[in-house]
């Protein structure tokens, strides 16, 4: 009986996980389909320490995951310095560059800032795990997917948050310190 009521009890990542239901969607770049001023314009209205790569808005298929501070650095040191950089500059993170009419202005090349191989959990992983891996990993986020679709993103601090609620406790004292 006990065990059974555990389980039914059992917090999940898709809990914890943002976007939380009717929030808005997660922030995500495409891989080979988006402006220097549409990475620019995700970077001046969010404040997210990263942000999931994908391969289009329709497929949801991760490809990798960026940190903020190196897009702002990258695009920043690209347009100072890379011949053609406009804010119409396709981005792109693929191997090779998207086919594009002659006519388009040079593209951005960012595949080498691209964390290919970001952590992640399907959502219906108990959070029990989701913890002990953040813990033994050191991970700062973990995305998360549905039949290999992303779905959202936990990071250390909602781990924290989860504790914290779960002990009703001061989230800083327990698990990182
Ligand atoms: P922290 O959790 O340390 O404040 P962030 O600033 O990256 O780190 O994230 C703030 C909140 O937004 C967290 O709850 C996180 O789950 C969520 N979040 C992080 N990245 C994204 C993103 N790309 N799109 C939507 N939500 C995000």
């Amino acid at each position: 009986l006990e065990a059974k009521e555990e389980f039914s009890h059992k917090t999940l990542a898709m809990d914890v996980m943002r976007p939380r239901r009717n929030d808005p969607v997660l922030t995500v770049i495409t891989q080979d389909s988006m402006m220097v001023e549409d990475v620019e314009a995700i970077i001046n209205e969010t404040t997210y320490s990263g942000y999931p790569v994908v391969v289009s808005r329709e497929s949801q298929r991760l490809v990798g995951f960026v940190l903020r501070r190196d897009l702002i650095i990258s695009i920043e040191n690209a347009r100072k310095k890379q011949d053609g950089i406009v804010s119409t500059s396709i981005i792109y993170f693929t191997d090779h560059s998207p086919p594009l009419p002659p006519s388009s202005p040079s593209m951005l090349k960012l595949r080498s800032i691209l964390d290919l191989s970001p952590f992640t959990v399907t959502d219906q992983t108990p959070m029990e795990i989701v913890v002990d891996i953040f813990r033994k990993l050191g991970l700062r986020q973990c995305l998360v997917t549905h039949n290999g679709k992303l779905l959202g993103i936990i990071t250390k601090k909602d781990v924290l948050k989860h504790i914290a609620q779960m002990a009703n406790q001061d989230p800083d004292s327990i698990l990182f310190n």
